[in-house]
């Protein structure tokens, strides 16, 4: 007994002489893990147009119902995605979200990111809706050239194939 009560005193002790850890947040904000998950961005393409096409797959995705894609058909003439459809609202639920990555992993266009920023906080149930408007980054902030597949998305489609019955 007496030999433990030394060695808690000695710990005690050892930790007195140390640099503290205390990090005085917020004015110091500790960087976070490389694959540290937190709010998503919504990502675009270097020439500005949104990656996502919203087909949805992220919303299948997610296991806690999280994300509402509402696609609509690009204008040809000034389309917001390359594919043949974007989003027209693309909402998460923070208050839903358990922050798995499923989402940002279904994504076909590496559209939806959960990047690095964890202040979330919010005072009222609708503020936790987050937004298209809130998710998406500047125009000048995207990356990456459109893929082919999607360049070709306005193709004329190949006749069905005929099939001897
Ligand atoms: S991180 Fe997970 S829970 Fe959150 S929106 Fe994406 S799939 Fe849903
Ligand atoms: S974020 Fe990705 S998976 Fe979700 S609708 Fe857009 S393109 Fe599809």
């Amino acid at each position: 007994m007496i030999g433990d009560l030394v060695k808690g005193l000695a710990t005690t002790v050892r930790y007195m002489f140390r640099k503290p850890v205390t990090i005085e947040y917020p004015e110091v904000k500790r960087p976070v893990r490389e694959r540290f998950r937190g709010k998503h961005e919504l990502k675009r393409f270097e020439n500005g147009m949104e990656r996502c096409i919203g087909c949805s797959l992220c919303s299948a995705a997610c296991p806690s119902d999280a994300i509402l894609v509402v696609p609509a058909e690009n204008n040809p003439q000034q389309p917001n995605s390359p594919g043949e459809r974007y989003a027209a609202t693309y909402e998460i639920n923070m208050l839903r979200c358990i922050f798995c990555g499923y989402c940002e992993d279904a994504c076909p266009t590496n559209a939806i990111v959960l990047e690095h920023q964890y202040e979330l906080s919010y005072y009222d149930r609708r503020a936790s809706i987050y937004t298209k408007d809130m998710l998406l980054v500047p125009p000048d902030q995207g990356h990456g050239a459109i893929p082919p597949v999607l360049e070709q998305v306005n193709r004329t489609p190949s006749p069905p194939a005929q099939i001897e019955l």
